[in-house]
């Protein structure tokens, strides 16, 4: 079904053993979009699905986010680390939504004795994306086959490491799924750093493209630098990033290239033609 999760789910729906809480726009511009209602969404939307795993006696999982870091001063994240984050800039309503989410899914989970399982999601990419995401892989990778130019915000220089979406789903399967006991939140992404600078010249390789690279000013708080530290994921859940960032990207210029013909809009990179 489709709902908003800000209102009380219906009554009669059947009943489930596991949630997955993933229900919130997580690419800046569109958790920036209706700022109180994507703070609404982590808390009062948390809180209504929360009621429904109680009433079902469900396993819950909430997705978090590596933003609970902030601009991190810690390098590589642990889950340890407890952040440097604004609670009053552009950023707050996602970032401090989520860790709020965090304490109410905790704390729930131990008031209600219900089983909870807390994911720290890093940046996360691969085919399905929405054109219009805004995030930088599929922003770069639109780009880059439309022949627009490259837009990199700020320097270039800042860092992000990028998970493939497969790697992701496969470790969200394993936290969800195992009775053996885990403490706190997990993260999962790839500990592969890179910098925007080196994502653009390589998306821009891979597809052929003569697109330039112009450079537009660095949104505020943006982190300038993010790795996951995963030896919790790997220890507790054998789990690590199979899909190396060259194989992925490769996947997902493949299925924008598909979707831009299937739609008409025209890629006029050397690659495609
Ligand atoms: N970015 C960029 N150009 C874009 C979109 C994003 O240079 O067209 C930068 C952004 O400023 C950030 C990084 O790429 O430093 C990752 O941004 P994204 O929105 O994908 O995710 P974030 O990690 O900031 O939530």
């Amino acid at each position: 079904m489709e709902h908003d999760i800000n209102t009380p789910l219906p009554e009669d729906l059947p009943e489930v053993q596991q949630v997955y809480n993933l229900a919130c726009p997580a690419s800046p511009v569109h958790y920036q979009y209706d700022r109180v209602k994507t703070a609404l969404t982590c808390s009062l939307g948390t809180l209504n699905l929360l009621n429904k795993a109680a009433r079902d006696k469900a396993r819950f999982f909430q997705a978090s986010t590596s933003e609970i870091y902030g601009d991190p001063e810690v390098h590589p994240q642990t889950e340890s680390y407890r952040g440097n984050v604004n609670t009053v800039g552009p950023r707050s309503c996602y970032d401090e939504g989520k860790r709020f989410a965090e304490t109410l899914v905790t704390d729930f989970g131990v008031q209600h004795g219900l089983t909870t399982r807390i994911v720290r999601i890093f940046n996360t990419y691969g085919p399905r994306m929405h054109p219009d995401d805004g995030r930088v892989v599929s922003n770069f990778i639109v780009q880059a086959l439309m022949g627009e130019d490259i837009t990199i915000y700020g320097s270039g220089e800042q860092t992000r490491s990028f998970c493939f979406v497969d790697d992701l789903v496969e470790g969200f399967i394993r936290l969800m799924n195992t009775n053996d006991g885990i403490d706190g939140p997990v993260n999962i992404g790839n500990p592969q750093e890179t910098t925007v600078n080196q994502l653009a010249e390589q998306i821009l390789q891979m597809a052929g493209s003569r697109s330039r690279i112009v450079h537009h000013p660095l949104p505020v708080d943006d982190p300038r630098r993010r790795k996951p530290d995963i030896s919790r994921a790997l220890q507790q859940l054998n789990w690590s990033p199979q899909v190396p960032l060259q194989d992925g990207l490769a996947r997902t210029i493949a299925y924008f290239m598909d979707e831009m013909s299937r739609s008409g809009r025209k890629s006029t990179n050397a690659f495609a033609s």
